[in-house]
């Protein structure tokens, strides 16, 4: 997998690169990716921009459980 994360909108799966997004960062690198992914598949006709600003917004006003529910999904 090249990329931190891709989602499979037809499949309904999001693939996240654990191993790389662990290397360039942290947990919070994890976290940031998994939203985005999420919000892909929420909204799979808005484009990278829009997915990036909605993940930073989200990301800012989650709680510290909300957080641990996103990294209980890494499998
Ligand atoms: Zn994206």
């Amino acid at each position: 997998m090249r990329a931190y994360g891709d989602t499979d909108t037809e499949k309904r799966l999001i693939r996240i690169n654990v191993k790389k997004s662990k290397k360039s960062g942290n947990r919070g690198e994890v976290l940031n990716t998994i939203i985005h992914e999420t919000e892909h598949a929420k909204h799979p006709r808005l484009g990278e921009r829009q997915t990036y600003k909605r993940t930073a917004r989200l990301e800012k006003r989650l709680s510290r459980r909300k957080k641990q529910k996103y990294y209980n999904l890494i499998k």
